[in-house]
């Protein structure tokens, strides 16, 4: 009984993950810091965080312990009409660290429903006014979750195909690259002064499942700024960006411009369990301030606020405040820029680019037709041979590691990206690809 990979098989539908002609999934015993422990003993650097949600490594006592301890006085409880300690202090302390206009903290599970939950309130927000607005701004390349609503809110593509007649519309911006921003922001001045928009909504500076696109942060709070000026309530996807992944808490925090809407998840746990919220600000809730029961915001999950969800996400706070947190993300974040220097100049990489701990390059695939292709099928495997896990998007190589990262640990990544760098080399130079 012992053949789990078969038995995973068997029965195990995983995500992002075509049924058929796929290598078999890995088994990971135990992980520990940021190396994950096959049962043969391999180990394999979790330099993506699995899927950016680590930020202070795995199999950290001070959080398994603030879960174990919650679990022994209180697993779960009913969120409406009831509330508990580890709630009101996580929503207390997250009020405290976001942009000062934030006023409210609302519970949900996950990415994906904190953005439902954000567009539901930003629409209900002018439903309970009487104004009729329609249309929602979006920026081409966005990724905002996997349900209808955080979908509808994405780029559209071979992901969302079959879905796409059940999508509700939106207007996407072209992604400011730099030569088009002028573009861009006449585009949606037009929008906006349409009067018909009623939110806006983007990944801040970084959009990251589009490839760890980066953006002008001048011309992102100009837009902020103009919709804000026409009643557009502006949401800020930050369930990637936040908790330190530029290198301060918050995107928010590098950009002059406060969103009315913030949308946070992946690390607001430390990556051990599963959480969703939705912020706002006072002008947001106020609109739902009535004896009104049709003004309500109807919208919950069984487990919002589950209360050990709640502590282990005030106890990712603890150490993500510390000093010593913030040295290393500066820490990580020099590293990278050497790394950059490095490889700025080698033919295969185009456009090496670095925020806080992130940093992502493109493959140059342009004089392959047949082998990078498919660069993630040949890039994936490669890497976990070498005990590494990265997971590029399309051609884009990145790394989004977790803040407990040690400078060894770095540098054997990057030594492996750069092996893979000069044997593909003499690869495309010995068989002419
Ligand atoms: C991952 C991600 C989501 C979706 O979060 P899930 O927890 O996977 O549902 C939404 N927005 C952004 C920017 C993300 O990176």
């Amino acid at each position: 009984m012992n053949n789990w990979i078969a038995r995973d098989e068997c029965t195990i539908w995983h995500p992002f993950t075509p049924l058929r002609g796929m290598e078999s999934p890995l088994m990971i015993e135990r992980a520990e810091g940021v190396n994950l422990y096959t049962p043969e003993g391999k180990r394999i650097i979790d330099a993506i965080s699995s899927w950016w949600v680590n930020i202070h490594g795995h199999g950290n006592s001070y959080l398994a312990e603030a879960i174990a301890e919650q679990a022994h006085k209180l697993e779960h409880v009913i969120f409406a009409g009831f509330t508990h300690e580890p709630a009101i202090k996580l929503a207390e302390r997250l009020l405290e660290i976001l942009p000062d206009n934030q006023a409210k903290i609302f519970f949900s599970d996950n990415g994906s429903t904190a953005v439902e939950v954000a567009i539901k309130m930003a629409f209900q927000y002018f439903y309970n006014q009487g104004v009729t607005k329609k249309r929602i701004i979006a920026i081409d390349g966005a990724y905002h979750g996997d349900t209808f609503g955080a979908m509808s809110v994405g780029e559209r593509g071979p992901f969302t195909e079959p879905f796409d007649p059940y999508l509700f519309q939106v207007d996407f911006l072209d992604f400011p690259a730099g030569n088009n921003d002028q573009s861009v922001w006449e585009n949606f001045e037009r929008l906006v002064l349409s009067g018909d928009v009623a939110a806006f909504i983007y990944e801040p500076i970084a959009q990251g499942a589009s490839g760890m696109r980066m953006y002008d942060q001048n011309l992102l709070d100009r837009m902020i700024d103009l919709a804000q000026k026409h009643e557009v309530i502006c949401i800020a996807d930050e369930v990637m960006t936040g908790f330190g992944r530029t290198g301060e808490l918050f995107a928010a925090d590098l950009l002059n411009t406060n969103p009315d809407i913030i949308c946070l998840s992946k690390g607001l746990t430390g990556g051990a369990l599963a959480m969703g919220v939705t912020s706002c600000t006072q002008k947001i809730q106020d609109a739902y301030q009535s004896n009104d029961l049709m003004k309500t915001f109807f919208h919950g999950h069984s487990f919002t606020g589950n209360p050990m969800t709640c502590a282990v996400a005030n106890a990712s706070l603890d150490l993500l405040l510390t000093d010593e947190c913030t040295a290393n993300r500066e820490r990580i974040n020099q590293r990278h820029l050497e790394f950059k220097k490095q490889i700025e100049n080698h033919q295969l990489v185009r456009n090496p680019r670095v925020l806080g701990t992130i940093i992502a390059f493109e493959l140059n695939t342009e004089r392959d037709t047949s082998y990078f292709n498919e660069a993630r099928h040949h890039l994936y495997p490669y890497f976990i041979e070498k005990g590494v896990l990265l997971r590029p998007l399309g051609n884009v190589i990145y790394l989004i590691p977790p803040y407990v990262i040690s400078d060894e640990e770095l540098g054997y990544i990057y030594q492996t990206i750069l092996n893979f760098l000069e044997e593909y080399n003499s690869l495309i130079l010995n068989k002419k690809l």
